[in-house]
């Protein structure tokens, strides 16, 4: 798995080799941060050091320019030394790409540099004790007093609370109904640590992310100026969106990275333990755990990657981050679990670090937007791709006497407009879609016609109780079918019968 990837840039190439001796020469020090449960500031301060926090920055404010598929490879890198990939991951979504798209010249300069450097923590903060999934019900609250921003409100779950030193929050700006349909109604502000009203609530007890601080934060009239703003007011949703495909894809990425790891701890411990007189590699069903273990590892790694390259294309790859997210954190709470399995006993204890891949990776199912929403994503956004969604028809082949996707004309093409011919069309689909309504667009295309025609034969169609209409919200018809009476008037019933060749027709009544 030391492959590099043939469209990587050189940089990119150089880095992920630098990355990766980092993190082998890091590897004991992270484990002894882990067993003391202490926050790793020395290694974050060594990462720092070594410039990492840039790689998704522009050299001009201090980064290694190393774009989306850069981040990705430091990410994963540095997601093998636990805590410390979590924190660079959530650092670099505090706002980086909000800034690079809508921050001024001033608000490039005044934090890139910081982001850079990782002098300072950035935390992310949407959740709220009332909006979790639905992120846009945020009650946090933004008010404009004189050239300031007066903040009220709270967040939680925020990964990086209290060692953090920048907070990028979006808050509501305004109440307005009609807004709050739009998305108007948020908007982005940066706020540091240290500002009057800001403090720290509490630090969630939970079942991974062992040394790393995840909690509330509470704004108790905490004013901050109008420089702090990121995008126009109103704006905070697009600024949130803007980034989201950035942030699920090295969310996801600092997963994919230990799998290298779990493989190799399997291999190292297979072919040492004995049961039955033979190492437990030599069992098939190991094997064949490995083996998953191993494509699922490769398959993330390369949709990782793949999503990557086309963010830094310039592309907005909403479903492919969405299921990068999904894949990447699935698989490694199904690669944990197989792990613990081939390992037995060993697998469960803390000595071993497969029980903490799955602690961590089943946070990873719910962090980000959780997998469901993901899903939720890739549903919609396929759906009104055009891609998949090209007109595909089947039509009644004689040749074949069976139903086969064709381009061909329907054979009612031409006939006249008639209430007749409309019944014939839509009767004749039964026998091609028995379970299927039409849309009136199907039936336009079969006998032509104008929409406001159709609609008008199929309103009098369905007074007849010949046709069935399936009507939309507005009273619009999207769908119709033929009734049985419909169905009876259009054809004799031989034209629906349909037997294979080998069936007797003394079986037939
Ligand atoms: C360890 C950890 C770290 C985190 N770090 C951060 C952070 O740094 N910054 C930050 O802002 N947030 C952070 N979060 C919050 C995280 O993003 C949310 O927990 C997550 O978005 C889910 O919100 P929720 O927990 O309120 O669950 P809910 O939204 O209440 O969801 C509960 C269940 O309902 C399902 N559900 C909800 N809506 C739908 C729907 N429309 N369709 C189908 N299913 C649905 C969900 O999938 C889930 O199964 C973190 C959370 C954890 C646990």
């Amino acid at each position: 798995m030391s492959e590099e990837f043939f469209w990587w840039t050189d940089e990119q190439k150089a880095i992920y080799k630098e990355v990766r001796q980092f993190v082998e020469d890091n590897f004991e020090e992270a484990e002894e941060y882990f067993w003391n449960t202490k926050f790793p500031w020395p290694l974050v301060k060594k990462v720092a050091e070594k410039g990492y926090f840039g790689a998704g920055v522009p050299k001009e404010f201090g980064g290694l320019e190393l774009g989306a598929t850069g981040s990705c490879i430091v990410a994963a890198q540095l997601g093998r030394l636990y805590a410390v990939g979590h924190v660079f991951t959530v650092s670099m979504l505090a706002g980086l790409e909000q800034i690079l798209r809508f921050g001024t010249d001033e608000q490039k300069q005044a934090w890139l540099p910081k982001i850079a450097s990782g002098e300072e923590l950035g935390a992310l903060c949407i959740t709220e004790p009332f909006a979790g999934s639905d992120a846009s019900n945020v009650f946090t609250s933004a008010i404009k007093d004189g050239d300031d921003w007066v903040l009220n409100g709270k967040k939680r779950f925020i990964t990086g609370a209290g060692v953090s030193d920048r907070y990028f929050i979006y808050a509501k700006t305004s109440d307005d109904k009609d807004l709050r349909k739009q998305y108007g109604h948020i908007t982005a502000f940066m706020v540091e640590k240290g500002r009057p009203g800001f403090s720290l609530e509490k630090i969630n007890p939970l079942i991974g992310f062992d040394n790393v601080p995840n909690g509330y934060i509470d704004f108790d009239h905490v004013r901050i100026p109008d420089f702090n703003r990121i995008g126009a007011v109103g704006n905070g949703w697009n600024v949130m969106m803007a980034g989201l495909n950035f942030e699920r894809l090295i969310g996801a990425a600092v997963f994919s990275g230990l799998f290298e790891d779990v493989i190799n701890l399997l291999f190292n411990f297979t072919k040492r333990r004995v049961q039955f007189n033979r190492t437990t590699n030599q069992f098939p069903g190991v094997q064949d755990g490995i083996a998953e273990i191993i494509t699922k590892a490769k398959v993330s790694r390369l949709y990782s990657y793949h999503c990557a390259k086309l963010l830094d294309d310039g592309k907005e790859p909403m479903v492919e981050a969405s299921i990068a997210k999904m894949i990447n954190t699935e698989y490694a709470r199904e690669i944990a679990l197989k792990a613990i399995q081939i390992l037995g006993g060993d697998g469960l204890t803390k000595f071993l670090p497969a029980e903490r891949i799955l602690r961590e990776a089943k946070i990873g199912e719910i962090v980000a937007g959780t997998n469901e929403v993901q899903k939720m994503i890739i549903y919609r956004f396929s759906a009104m791709l055009p891609f998949y969604n090209k007109p595909m028809r089947l039509r009644w082949n004689e040749n074949v006497n069976a139903p086969v996707i064709s381009k061909k004309e329907s054979k009612f093409k031409g006939l006249d407009l008639t209430e007749e011919n409309v019944l014939k069309v839509i009767s004749h689909d039964y026998k091609v879609n028995p379970g299927l309504y039409m849309t009136p667009d199907d039936v336009r295309e079969d006998i032509g016609g104008s929409r406001s025609e159709l609609r008008r034969i199929f309103e009098q169609l369905e007074e007849h109780g010949l046709i069935v209409i399936h009507r939309d919200r507005s009273g619009k018809p999207v769908l119709v079918k033929a009734t049985y009476d419909g169905l009876q008037k259009a054809f004799p019933k031989e034209y629906y019968q349909w037997f294979p060749d080998w069936y007797e027709d003394s079986d037939k009544f």
